[in-house]
């Protein structure tokens, strides 16, 4: 498969241990169901490349067991465990880190996951998207078990950071964006438009 991309954004899932992190990455990048139960060790997870509108996005995501990978992200996705009022009541924990240690325009989508267990639910559609709006997060059900939204929680929001970028609001250029160029966005790149924005103090060649 061709590495062609035109940006690369980075990702990290955090959210309370058993709330679906690793499985709803296997059935992102994978299409399938895994249950491995291993243990997360917090190191890259994998990538995948993916069209939205008329770019191609490399996704390179970042799986936790912990918060040890804060630093190094800014691109959050956050899970939660839809049928159990305990994680629930821990996000405002997990962003209030989070808008602590990453970049000031981070783009954040609340998932909740096991939407498949709806009977089970203790947390209602409308409660947790309040909760996003207040907080200004995306939010999408998912189920990492029937793929449900799995894919479209990572479009959304790689289409809400292309937004960002088109409209100037995030650069990709300041250091910690965590947004980086591919190989088609820097030919396009070295057209003469752009050639007098290249800012020198924070390239770290
Ligand atoms: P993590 O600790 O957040 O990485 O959670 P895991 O991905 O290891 O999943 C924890 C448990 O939840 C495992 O037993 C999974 O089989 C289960 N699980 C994960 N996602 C789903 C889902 O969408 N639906 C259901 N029913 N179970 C899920
Ligand atoms: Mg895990």
């Amino acid at each position: 498969m061709s590495e062609t991309y035109d940006f690369l954004f980075k990702f990290l899932v955090i959210g309370n241990a058993g709330t679906g992190k690793s499985c709803l990455l296997h059935q992102f990048i994978e299409k399938r169901f895994k249950d491995d139960s291993n243990h997360t060790i917090g190191v890259e997870f994998g990538s995948k490349i993916i069209n939205v509108g008329n770019k191609y996005v490399k996704l390179q995501i970042w799986d936790t067991a912990g918060q040890e990978r804060f630093r190094y992200a800014t691109r959050q996705h956050f899970t939660y465990l839809l049928i159990l009022r305990e994680t629930y009541n821990a996000l405002t924990n997990w962003l209030t880190d989070a808008r602590m240690l990453a970049s000031q325009n981070i783009v954040i989508i609340l998932c909740g996951n096991k939407k498949d267990l709806d009977a089970d639910r203790e947390v209602t559609f409308l409660e947790a998207s309040r909760f996003a709006q207040e907080n200004e997060l995306m939010f999408l059900e998912t189920s990492a078990l029937t793929g449900e939204n799995v894919e479209e929680a990572f479009v959304q929001c790689a289409r809400k950071i292309l937004n960002k970028i088109e409209s100037g609001e995030l650069d990709p250029e300041r250091m910690g964006s965590g947004i980086q160029y591919g190989d088609a966005a820097l030919r396009q790149l070295r057209s003469p438009r752009r050639g007098q924005a290249e800012s020198a103090q924070e390239c770290g060649c």
